[in-house]
C-alpha cells in the first residue's frame, strides 16, 4: 500500500460523516443499539464492536488502520502514551518465572518496569550489549521468553541487526518487541525483518507538533488481541478520541517533515563534526558510526536526533554553553516542531559530575523545522560561549 494512500485515504470512510474532508472527533463515551441481538453481539466481541469508548472508537480505529497499514502489520493499538504502549507489550505477555532478554539501557520507562515491577512477580531481565548477535546467544536461557529491542537508541544510537535476532527468537519460540520511536515505520518497518510486536512514542514524530502525549504498537492480529484484551480493557490505556485526531493531523505531513528535518539534520551534523570544541559526534547514518553498514541495510532514513561529546571537561563550561542557545529550547522529549537541546550533564549533581566518563559530556540536540541557517547560526553563537 502506497504511503500516500494510508496517509490521505485509509480508513476515512467519508459518506459516513457528511463527506468532510477532516473526520470528526467522535467525543462520545458510549453508543446505543437497537435490538437485543445487537448487543448481545456487542457483549461477545467487544473489540470489533462501537459499544463504549475504552475499548472502541471510531476516530481512534481510523488512526489504528493507518498505523497498522504504515508498519505492514495486520493490526495497531495506540495507547494514552508510549511508555503504555511499552508496558502493554511486555505485561500481556510475560508470567511469573519467564525470563526477558533486554538491550543495555532501553528506554527509561522499560528499564524501571524490568527493574522496579516484574521482579515482584519474580521475572528476571538480563541486560546485554545489543550490538552483537552473540551476547542475545550467551544470554539465553530455557524460561527466556521475550527478547526487548531498541534500535536505534536515542541516546547513542547503538543498533541491533533485527533480521538476525528475529531469526534467533523464532528458532526458540521467543517473543521480539522493539521500541522503533527514533525511525518510526517510514525509516523502519522492523515487521519485514521478523520483529513479533513493533511499538513507538507518538509523541514524538507521529504528533509532531509537541502538543499530544500518545503511543503506538503494531503486530499480528492474535498478538494485538491479546494485548488488546490483557491492556486496553482492563487498564482503559487507549488513546483518546480527541488524541487519535491530533495524531491524524500530525501523520498528514509526517512524511515532509522527516524529509525537511533530515535535510537540516545532515547540514546540522556537517557543521558540527570535526568543529574543534567537539571530541566526537555520534549520528547513526554518520560515515564514523561504527554500525552504519548496518544502520543502511535496515534503515531507509534517520533524521532529527544527534549527539556530541563536547572536548571540554567542565559541568560549569557545559552548563555555560547550554544556556547561550537563542532558539534551541532546552527541554525533553523530541520530534516536535522546536528544536531542542539536552545536555547528560544538566540532570546530575555538579560534584558527582566525572569528565573521565563519556557521557557526562554529551549533549543531544534534536532539529526541528527551523531553517537550516536560524540553527546554525545559533549552534555558531553557543559554541563561542563554550
Ligand atoms: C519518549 C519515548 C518513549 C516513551 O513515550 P511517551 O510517549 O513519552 O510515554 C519510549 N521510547 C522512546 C525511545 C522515547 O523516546
Amino acid at each position: 500500500m502506497e504511503e500516500s494512500f494510508i496517509i490521505n485515504e485509509l480508513g476515512e470512510d467519508r459518506q459516513h460523516y457528511y463527506n468532510a474532508v477532516a473526520p470528526p472527533i467522535f467525543q462520545t463515551s458510549n453508543f446505543a443499539v437497537q435490538t437485543f441481538a445487537e448487543l448481545r453481539a456487542a457483549f461477545a466481541d467487544e473489540q470489533s464492536t462501537y459499544l463504549y469508548t475504552r475499548t472502541m472508537n471510531p476516530t481512534v480505529d481510523m488512526l489504528r488502520k493507518k498505523l497498522a497499514a504504515l508498519d505492514e502489520a495486520e493490526d495497531a493499538l495506540v495507547f494514552n502514551s508510549g511508555a503504555s504502549a511499552i508496558y502493554g507489550a511486555v505485561m500481556a505477555n510475560v508470567q511469573a518465572g519467564d525470563h526477558i532478554i533486554s538491550v543495555d539501557k532501553p528506554y527509561n520507562s522499560a528499564l524501571r518496569l524490568f527493574n522496579g515491577i516484574l521482579p515482584r512477580f519474580g521475572i528476571t531481565v538480563t541486560y546485554i550489549d545489543g550490538t552483537k548477535i552473540e551476547n542475545f546467544e550467551a544470554a539465553l536461557r530455557p524460561e527466556t521468553r521475550l527478547i526487548f529491542l531498541e534500535s536505534p537508541n536515542t541516546l547513542t544510537y547503538e543498533l541491533q541487526d533485527l533480521a538476525a535476532v528475529a531469526q534467533l527468537a523464532r528458532s526458540r519460540n521467543i517473543l521480539t518487541v522493539i521500541d522503533n520511536s527514533y525511525c518510526t515505520p517510514l525509516y523502519q518497518k522492523p515487521h519485514s525483518f521478523g520483529i513479533d510486536l513493533s511499538l513507538q512514542s507518538a509523541t514524538k514524530y507521529i504528533g509532531g507538533h509537541s502538543d499530544t502525549v500518545a503511543g503506538v504498537l503494531t503486530g499480528s492480529r492474535e498478538l494485538i488481541k491479546k494485548v488488546f484484551e490483557n491492556q486496553i480493557i482492563l487498564a482503559g490505556t487507549q488513546a483518546s478520541p480527541f488524541d487519535a485526531w491530533l495524531l491524524l493531523r500530525g501523520l498528514r505531513t509526517l512524511p515532509m517533515r522527516l524529509e525537511r528535518i533530515t535535510l537540516t539534520t545532515r547540514k546540522v551534523v556537517e557543521f558540527l563534526k570535526g568543529h574543534p570544541k567537539i571530541e566526537r559526534l555520534i549520528f547513526p547514518l554518520d560515515e564514523d558510526f561504527p554500525q552504519i553498514e548496518l544502520a543502511r541495510k535496515q534503515m531507509s532514513g534517520a533524521c532529527g536526533l544527534l549527539t556530541v561529546v563536547l572536548k571540554t571537561t567542565s559541568h560549569e563550561a557545559i552548563e555555560n554553553f547550554t544556556v547561550a542557545f537563542k532558539h534551541f529550547l532546552m527541554a525533553v522529549s523530541w520530534g516536535g516542531y522546536e528544536s531542542l537541546v539536552l545536555p547528560q550533564a544538566g540532570g546530575m549533581a555538579p560534584e558527582d559530575f566525572d569528565p573521565a566518563i563519556e557521557r557526562h559530556r554529551m549533549v543531544r540536540f534534536y532539529i526541528g523545522l527551523e531553517d537550516a541557517d536560524y540553527l546554525l547560526a545559533d549552534l555558531e553563537q553557543a559554541l563561542e560561549q563554550l
